[in-house]
């Protein structure tokens, strides 16, 4: 499901599993680089994708940092992209404080009214549950909360979870409490995956079934770049290839193209040949980039 409307599997193609198109992270600390909100540098940067043969685009911008959904659909209009958004809530310092109140089959009924209806009367539907998060390096209550109301979510509309997870293995205390609810395993991406950078974690995730989302691709650090493809490398070497996506996480004006950063553009048009330096093929790049995205999404194989 893309904000403009339903498309089939062979339709998703090159597909960035992790980005954000307008949102605002200003709940943690007020800095008007983490707002993005100017249509026209969207265009911008969203037509470099596009024009380097980028078809669609997932926005794990959800509630609390500030979705815009008819500014989504319309620049999904504009640049041709299918454009997937999400639903739910981020993590906890960005939650309405009703949250507390509210009843965890209440907190799922919002998002299944998002995904099956529109986010709030908008007619746009959501059509990813996430990116739903941790904010410390464990799982607080009421973010335990918001995880059992997705998996519900999840198991009324058949949609995939994402996850949100920093500098700790807490993917694979999100991938318990996603089980626990009945959520089968393959519908569930471990999203920042690659910010705990241990090859264990990794593994355990994929052993579990879930993907393991490496979103946080650029050029602008060797070091982090390296250390990515090095982890990628083990990854495939585990035999588990058909676990891993890789995506950008632009959402920030610094991730930007325009303002020097690796922008939506860096994997379809420059990724290439560092893979090919850690010795995978086209074919594998191209298993990554569409294979890999369209069974999250659909839960094909
Ligand atoms: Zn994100």
């Amino acid at each position: 499901m893309t904000v403009t409307g339903s498309i089939s599997p062979e339709e998703i193609g090159f597909a960035l599993i992790h980005e954000h198109v307008f949102l605002s992270i200003l709940a943690d600390y007020l800095d008007t680089n983490r707002v993005l909100d100017d249509p026209e540098s969207a265009y911008i940067e969203l037509m470099h994708y596009q024009k380097s043969g980028g078809v669609t685009l997932v926005d794990q911008t959800n509630r609390g940092l500030e979705q815009d959904p008819i500014a989504v659909r319309e620049i999904a209009k504009r640049t041709g992209l299918n454009i997937v958004l999400g639903c739910g809530w981020y993590r906890e310092p960005f939650y309405d404080p009703s949250l507390y109140r509210t009843k965890t089959n209440d907190i799922a009924d919002q998002m299944i009214r998002d995904l099956n209806e529109g986010i709030d009367k908008t007619g746009v539907r959501a059509g990813i549950i996430g990116e739903l998060g941790a904010h410390e390096t464990w799982v607080s209550p009421v973010e335990e909360r918001v995880l059992r109301a997705g998996a519900r979510a999840h198991l009324e509309t058949g949609v995939t979870i994402a996850t949100h997870g920093l500098f700790a293995p807490v993917g694979l205390k999100q991938i318990d409490i996603l089980l626990e609810e009945g959520v089968n395993p393959d519908r569930v991406i471990v999203g920042h995956a690659h910010d705990y950078p241990y090859h264990d974690y990794h593994i355990e995730i994929a052993k579990r079934g879930a993907f393991v989302s490496f979103d946080g691709m650029q050029d602008e650090n060797q070091f982090l770049l390296q250390r990515d493809l090095m982890n990628i490398k083990k990854i495939i070497q585990a035999g588990f290839i058909d676990k891993l996506l890789l995506s950008h996480d632009v959402c920030t004006n610094s991730h930007y193209a325009m303002n020097g950063g690796f922008g939506y553009n860096f994997i379809i048009s420059r990724l290439y040949p560092y893979l090919q330096e850690i010795g995978l093929s086209k074919e594998q790049f191209h298993k990554i980039m569409v294979e890999n995205p369209r069974n999250a999404l659909t839960g094909g194989n």
